[in-house]
């Protein structure tokens, strides 16, 4: 007997939704694994960036709220540049938080919540990442007071830490501005719409 899946009739609300938020069509993906095999970060994902597609394409999408997957993923769209389909786990993996946030799910580990708030929140102070600041306010908020000191004394001997913050040029600093206002106009305008 043969069997055809097709793979859209599998599909419900969620998975549309994030299909048009990501501008990806998860039916594209032929499970190869080579976003995974090029992830720097899968190794902390339990569930990996081709089975995140895998997820979609069943059906089974919401249940991807459920992980800590999406706020590992770094961005860094190695994945994307790998995909012999084009296609982008890392647009993926960023619609998965705007519903996360848009419905209020947080990450089973807080931490992860925590790391982004810190780390956006230095970028917006300097228009640019401040890693000191980030490590400093990440411990204290989160509670792992000592998170990497060991490393501390090494990182700064190399110059790869620096204690004070390198700001933006003025107009890097207005676009970054304009960047963050534009977001929240975004998000604040999807959560009215219930988008
Ligand atoms: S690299 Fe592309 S085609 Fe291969 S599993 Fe990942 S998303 Fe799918
Ligand atoms: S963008 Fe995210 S999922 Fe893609 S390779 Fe980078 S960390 Fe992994």
């Amino acid at each position: 007997m043969e069997l055809t899946l097709e793979l859209k009739r599998l599909q419900g609300d969620f998975e549309r939704q994030v299909e048009a938020l990501s501008g990806q069509v998860a039916a594209e993906c032929y499970q190869c694994g080579n976003c995974t095999a090029g992830c720097p970060t899968a190794y902390e994902m339990e569930i990996k960036p081709n089975r995140v597609i895998r997820y979609l394409q069943l059906g089974h999408g919401s249940r991807l709220l459920k992980v800590n997957a999406p706020w590992i993923c770094a961005s860094c769209e190695t994945c994307y540049t790998r995909c012999p389909k084009g296609v982008s786990v890392a647009a993926v993996m960023d619609a998965l938080r705007q519903i996360a946030r848009m419905r209020g799910v947080k990450p089973p580990n807080r931490d992860l919540l925590t790391f982004e708030r810190r780390f956006l929140g230095t970028v917006r102070m300097h228009s640019r990442l401040f890693e000191a600041q980030l490590a400093a306010t990440y411990n204290l908020t989160s509670g792992h007071f000592f998170n990497s000191m060991t490393k501390l004394p090494g990182l700064l001997f190399k110059g790869k830490l620096k204690l004070f913050p390198q700001r933006g040029t003025k107009k890097g600093r207005e676009a970054v501005k304009g960047i963050y206002e534009r977001v929240l106009g975004m998000e604040s305008n999807k959560t009215e719409r219930g988008v």
